[in-house]
């Protein structure tokens, strides 16, 4: 059994502003050390499971923040970016992998569901949809686990990406740690969000059913960027396809394409 954690900064419990997630600002290093937590927390789980080998993609910002011997023995640890797209997930293709996690997630861009709601790239995109619903890291990092067949089993970060997972992800286990309203969030306890991302880790594994969502046929992927000149540049995208000052379409039937196309355009 080998479990694929994809982790991230902003839906970690207590994390709030902008400046708490970029490294060299205020509160940077409390938010570090409680994604170390939840991070390792999963870990825990997994493994206290019978997973033989947890690999943790750092997917946040410089993607140097996890400490690696604050997480257990039998992880390994992806850090820094590879240059592809998807690199929340880079190694997912290294498997076999027989389930993922996602740690630390948030709402997408444009969403209420939390002050650092954002799809990738903070200050690029006002909006993204995908089929006509909301498309944030989730989606695109589920899609990209998919195309390997490792399937979601483990949701964690704010409220809003957690009900969205159930939703979408039937089985998923999910751990609220926080609710963002407006520029405010109500945070569970930092060792409280641990045991409970730890347990439910272990409970995701233990029951061992997992299933990849079915791939769309086809895929329609709308961007609304919060710059004219982002979309104008975008729209360059073999195949995109520019419909409002800033936004661009773009449609195909390969997942691969649309991971792909993403990369470039945002
Ligand atoms: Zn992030």
């Amino acid at each position: 059994m080998r479990v694929y954690i994809s982790a991230d900064m902003e839906g970690i419990t207590g994390v709030t502003s902008w400046d708490e997630t970029v490294c060299g600002k205020d509160g940077y290093e409390e938010a570090r050390e409680q994604m170390n937590r939840e991070v390792a927390a999963a870990c825990r789980g997994a493994l206290w499971a019978g997973a033989d080998e947890v690999v943790v993609k750092d997917g946040h910002e410089t993607a140097l923040n996890l400490k690696p011997d604050q997480l257990p023995r039998g992880t390994r640890l992806i850090r820094g970016w590879g240059a592809a797209p998807c690199e929340m997930m880079l190694g997912i293709d290294r498997g076999p992998f027989d389930c993922a996690f996602f740690i630390g997630y948030h709402a997408e861009a444009g969403s209420a569901a939390s002050p650092l709601s954002h799809t990738t790239e903070y200050g690029i995109l006002q909006a993204s949809r995908l089929n006509g619903k909301p498309m944030g890291e989730l989606d695109l990092n589920v899609l990209a686990a998919s195309l390997c067949k490792v399937p979601p089993a483990l949701v964690t970060g704010d409220q809003g990406i957690c009900r969205k997972a159930e939703e979408a992800y039937p089985g998923v286990r999910t751990v609220a740690v926080k609710e963002g309203i407006g520029g405010a969030t109500f945070n569970l306890h930092p060792e409280e969000a641990c045991e409970l991302i730890e347990r439910a880790a272990r409970e995701a594994v233990e029951a061992g059913s997992f299933r990849c969502p079915e791939i769309p046929e086809r895929f329609k992927m709308e961007l609304t960027f919060k710059s004219h000149e982002k979309a104008r540049n975008a729209a360059l995208f073999p195949g995109a396809r520019r419909t409002g000052d800033c936004v661009v379409e773009y449609e195909t039937d390969k997942a691969e394409d649309l991971l792909l196309a993403y990369h470039f355009m945002v």
